[in-house]
């Protein structure tokens, strides 16, 4: 049975500076919790948990003197709120979510009206982008709510939420075009989640079955196994042990693909199991 792992399975750039950071911090000997769940894979939560890491909602609900900063980044306020409360950041925004919050804060000092995010509302990683633009821009999922905005004859700034696609970004920077009187576009995306999700199509096509790992609330992993699912039988599992041997009976070539959010370690005894099983 030959296994295909799908390039640029598992942590991406972003997660796994912050996961090294994070790791040097606890060799130093430094202790803190973090601000959210640094990432949306439960074996990983409960590992930091074990080393006395607790994922907080906010600052008031920590009883350490230094917090960290997740990858998806936060407003100014947070910094702010930290400083009055003598508590350190250790901040592990992502470089590409700091280049977005710069060039909305740009966008909006320089003049654009409305500067327009095309993102999740609800999205950690907007609600940063916004606070860092002074809450100024507004947040548009679909051409369609581009094309209901005031925007005729207006100078117009678009950027992006590192994570949408360059489908849906494109239409709407087109459906800003065919109003605005000026439209300046900075390309905020981060190409690493389309990357993977190329990879996982192409691989899913030339295999019998697609092994998908992540946690079943990690998005970018339900999006993996939703693409393999349109070519090929794919199963979406968090750890090795929901394995079954049925699914490899007759099957000649394995592709396994991993979230964003999910450990080497992980990807790597998933891969063990399946040989042993399959063999
Ligand atoms: S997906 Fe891209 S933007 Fe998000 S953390 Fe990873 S590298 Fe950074």
């Amino acid at each position: 049975m030959k296994i295909t792992i799908v390039e640029g399975s598992g942590f991406c750039f972003g997660v796994q500076r912050a996961m090294d950071m994070i790791e040097k911090a606890y060799e130093d000997g430094l202790r803190f919790d973090t601000l959210g769940p640094i990432i949306h894979n439960p074996f990983v939560v409960k590992d930091l948990e074990s080393k006395g890491i607790r994922a907080v909602d906010s600052l008031d609900q920590t009883d350490k003197k230094i917090v960290v900063v997740r990858t998806h980044g936060v407003p100014p306020q947070v910094y702010e709120e930290a400083e009055k409360k003598g508590i350190k950041l250790l901040d592990t925004t992502c470089p590409f979510v700091f280049n977005a919050q710069s060039a909305a804060r740009r966008l909006v000092e320089e003049g654009y009206d409305p500067v327009i995010i095309v993102g999740k509302k609800e999205h950690p990683e907007v609600i940063g982008i916004l606070g860092h633009a002074w809450n100024k821009p507004v947040v548009v999922g679909s051409p369609e709510e581009v094309e209901k905005l005031n925007i005729a004859n207006r100078r117009v700034g678009i950027l992006s939420q590192t994570t949408m696609t360059f489908d849906l970004f494109a239409s709407c920077v087109r459906a800003a075009m065919k109003y605005a009187k000026e439209v300046h576009v900075i390309n905020t995306r981060c190409a690493t989640t389309e990357r993977r999700q190329k990879a996982t199509m192409e691989v899913a096509q030339k295999v019998d079955v697609m092994v998908v790992i992540g946690g079943r609330n990690s998005s970018n992993t339900k999006r993996l196994h939703e693409i393999a699912s349109k070519y090929t039988r794919s199963y979406h599992i968090e750890h090795p042990d929901e394995l079954k041997k049925e699914w490899f009976d007759g099957v000649e070539n394995v592709g396994v693909a991993a979230g964003a959010s999910t450990p080497p370690w992980l990807i790597e005894a998933v891969v063990k199991k399946i040989k042993e099983i399959g063999a």
